[in-house]
């Protein structure tokens, strides 16, 4: 097959083997994939390019949360000995403006080699489907023998009686990320990982913060149990978390009409100026006329088998427009292998174990693999050993001791089958357990490697022994590092 054209400033439609909808990171990823394979590719997308990841999602939000946690971290530092004139605080146009200059570095990347690549010929434009072989791209038809569709998601509105009333001062993410002021008080409904890493970003950044956790308490993804207790009790120094919360129904008052009042079915009300929606997103589909194509559509979420094939098997469809998990690498995975199944006979599954996910609130809450729960339901005998970083060296000399460290171990083959982290540098520590399950290991592994002392990693080691001892059923008497803490 002839390599496709470059784009060249024109918006042109034509035919293509594949067209890729959307150029976010599911899509480019997919694009490159197709086009690897041989096939002559299109990317059409309506804009602005640059992806979410780096526009709205994970780079303007982490970029936040770095000065958050630098302040929080200031603010401790009188425990270490340091002395500081003045309480530290943000200064919100400076951590605004600098976010924005790292934005405006990425998504200048990003748009560049969106542009400049030789994969793919970029169609500028919104795609709607005519049928199962064309769609128009802002009016201009564009012809294809295979179709992924990538086009991201939106925030779900949650169903909560008078929404529509205060609809003016509620806010989504992507508000978040651009407030010119932070407001005097926010409630946060939907406290997964954006609820919680945005409340406490406005927490610290002087907001009054009620973090409503519904009837399952989830909170950054933990269920119920020592590690969410852990979680929540560190939270709450600088927010008010509510417990198993439903809301009867939202009220605008005020004098000036300015404030929300959310009342709970318990009869308690809370009075405040802004209402952060975080209660998920859903597939961005509804523009495309999915059905025009073929494609059903269950609940939001176009239907689509392991393949990522849709209901028109020339369809596939990648990222969050697929729905969950809605993280970046999975979005990267699933265009690569959406991609490569557009342009063969044999396809493949999208290899996203062990699940991996981290939420950058402070501990920092990071899992990976099973956790107890899935694992009884996979009927799988374990031993779940658990252990809190109060207790641990390193993190004692950092002063960073919130959290706590959770194993979970196959008792027939001594297998590491997940692990939970709340705490210090959980978003790298992680990815030694995500190894350690890839590749097979065992607590007797984890306890026969090498770890430096003083380290975080340690406490890997010191779950293991644990475990052993659990087991064995007798104490386990190797790897000890340290009599100090690390290992006890
Ligand atoms: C606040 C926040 C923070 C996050 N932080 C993290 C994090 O730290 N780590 C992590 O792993 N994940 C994070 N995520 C999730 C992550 O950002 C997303 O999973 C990922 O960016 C999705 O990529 P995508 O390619 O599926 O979609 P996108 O990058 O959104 O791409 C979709 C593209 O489709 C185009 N499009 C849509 N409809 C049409 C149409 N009809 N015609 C033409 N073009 C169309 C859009 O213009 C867009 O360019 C975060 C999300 C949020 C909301």
């Amino acid at each position: 097959m002839p390599p496709p054209p470059a784009y060249d400033g024109r918006d042109e439609g034509g035919t293509y083997d594949v067209v890729v909808i959307g150029a976010g990171t599911a899509g480019l990823a997919a694009a490159k994939a197709a086009h690897a394979e041989g096939a002559r590719v299109a990317v059409v997308d309506r804009g602005p390019l640059g992806t979410f990841c780096a526009r709205l999602g994970c780079m303007p939000s982490k970029a936040l949360l770095q000065s958050a946690t630098t302040l929080a971290r200031t603010r401790n530092a009188g425990e270490l000995g340091v002395e500081l004139d003045a309480r530290p605080r943000l200064s919100w146009p400076a951590v605004r403006a600098r976010k924005d200059a790292i934005v405006r570095d990425f998504v200048a990347e990003v748009v560049r080699d969106t542009k400049t690549s030789t994969s793919f010929t970029l169609l500028r434009g919104a795609a709607k489907f005519v049928d199962g072989t064309s769609l128009t791209v802002d009016g201009r038809r564009v012809v294809a023998r295979r179709w992924i569709v990538a086009t991201g998601s939106i925030p779900v509105r949650p169903e909560i009686a008078g929404l529509a009333d205060v609809a003016a001062l509620t806010l989504v993410s992507d508000d978040v990320l651009e407030l010119d002021a932070v407001p005097e008080s926010v409630a946060v409904v939907g406290c997964g990982a954006v609820g919680v890493e945005l409340g406490q970003l406005l927490a610290r950044a002087g907001a009054r913060v009620h973090l409503l956790l519904g009837h399952d308490d989830r909170v950054a993804g933990l269920p119920r149990g020592p590690l969410q207790e852990s979680l929540v009790a560190a939270l709450s120094r600088e927010l008010t978390v509510h417990r198993a919360v439903k809301i009867e129904r939202l009220r605008r008052d005020g004098a000036d009409e300015a404030a929300v009042t959310v009342v709970l079915a318990n009869g308690e009300t809370l009075r405040v100026e802004r209402l952060l929606l975080a209660a998920g997103r859903r597939p961005d589909v509804d523009a495309l006329d999915l059905a025009a194509a073929g494609v059903q559509v269950h609940e939001g979420v176009p239907v689509h088998d392991e393949h990522l094939r849709t209901t028109n098997p020339a369809v596939f469809v990648a990222g969050d427009a697929a729905g969950a998990p809605g993280i970046l690498h999975a979005a990267t995975i699933e265009g690569r292998t959406a991609g490569r199944n557009a342009t063969r006979k044999d396809l493949e599954r999208p290899d996203l174990a062990p699940t991996l996910r981290v939420v950058f609130c402070d501990p920092i809450v990071a899992t990976v693999g099973q956790d107890p729960a899935e694992a009884t339901s996979a009927c799988r005998p374990v031993c779940v050993v658990r252990r809190p970083w109060s207790q641990q060296g390193k993190a004692r000399i950092m002063g960073e001791t919130d959290g706590m460290a959770q194993l979970v171990v196959d008792r027939e083959t001594r297998r590491v089958l997940g692990c939970q982290l709340v705490g210090p540098e959980a978003d790298l520590l992680v990815h030694l357990a995500s190894y350690a399950i890839h590749f097979g290991a065992t607590v007797d592994d984890l306890l026969a490697l090498h770890h430096y002392h003083p380290t975080l990693a340690e406490m890997f080691p010191s779950l293991a022994k644990q475990a052993v001892a659990e087991l064995d059923g007798a104490e386990c008497l190797q790897g000890e590092i340290a009599a100090t803490g690390a290992m006890q």
